[in-house]
């Protein structure tokens, strides 16, 4: 896809990575940050060097989802640089490996952290960088998009909280920004017992969405308990069951972003 416009000089740490993902929602608790940390083992799984930044400073789910050892980014004196910390090849930044930070922040603070954190990260030579945005499409959404120059992003929902309205807001932000949107991934949106699939919130307007809007790929991801229990344990499902049928999913998302 055609490199965005952003705001500003492109930031020393951005400079040598191919791609800037966006994962986005529009509501929390969709499943927004396990989808960008499969993603992203997905797309190491298959050659890639890959980091992750967690934007989400109110509620960093990075720290729960993955185990490194060191679960401290180090900060280089010299060149005032954060360190990525490190698990299974993967380089990640999360505010949930800053220490212990303020429990309250107003939203300026909170993008001046967001900043900070992305651009001043030693992400060194990266294929992908995935970002985990916080959800919603306000003011440090935006903030975020005109400090990195995104070449794509991936909107998730689920059938239940798939009203069109949200997701097309989210789908108008990036137009607006010139960031093609690549997929959207509806969440939670059945699973198989007794040999039958069941759709328990209904369909989604998932399929309505990606006509209107032209986006190219719609993803249905099913609701697995081992996708919830391998989020809590730190190793991404992806990784736990390479073969699985969830990764297959992420896959072939990987081979669109
Ligand atoms: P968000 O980033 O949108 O807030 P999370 O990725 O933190 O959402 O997911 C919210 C919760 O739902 C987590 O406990 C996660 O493990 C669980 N979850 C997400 N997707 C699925 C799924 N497809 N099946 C089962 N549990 C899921």
């Amino acid at each position: 896809p055609a490199k965005p416009v952003f705001a500003g000089e492109l930031p020393k740490g951005l400079q040598s990575i191919s791609n800037i993902i966006a994962v986005s929602s529009c509501k929390g608790g969709v499943g927004k940050s396990t989808i960008a940390v499969n993603l992203g083992y997905t797309l190491a799984g298959m050659g890639a060097r890959v980091g992750i930044f967690d934007a989400d400073v109110y509620g960093p789910s990075l720290p729960t989802m993955v185990s490194p050892e060191n679960r401290l980014l180090e900060m280089n004196p010299e060149s005032r640089t954060i360190l990525p910390t490190e698990y299974l090849g993967v380089k990640l930044v999360s505010f949930g490996f800053a220490g212990q930070g303020r429990a309250i922040m107003r939203g300026p603070m909170v993008s001046g952290v967001i900043n900070q954190l992305l651009t001043t990260a030693e992400w060194g030579e990266l294929d992908y960088l995935l970002i985990d945005m916080p959800p919603g499409t306000g003011d440090i959404q935006l903030t975020l998009c005109q400090v990195a120059p995104l070449t794509a992003s991936v909107i998730v929902t689920t059938p239940q909280k798939l009203a069109f309205i949200d997701v097309a807001k989210g789908v108008r932000m990036f137009s607006t920004l010139k960031v093609p949107c690549v997929a959207v991934v509806e969440n939670m949106c059945y699973f198989d017992a007794d040999g039958k699939r069941y759709y328990p919130f209904g369909k989604g307007s998932g399929a309505q969405v990606v006509q209107q809007f032209g986006i190219p790929h719609l993803f249905d991801l099913p609701i697995r308990s081992t996708l919830s229990a391998s989020g809590d344990s730190g190793m991404p499902e992806v990784v736990a069951d390479p073969q699985g049928e969830v990764a297959k999913i992420f896959q072939d998302l990987g081979v669109c972003v």
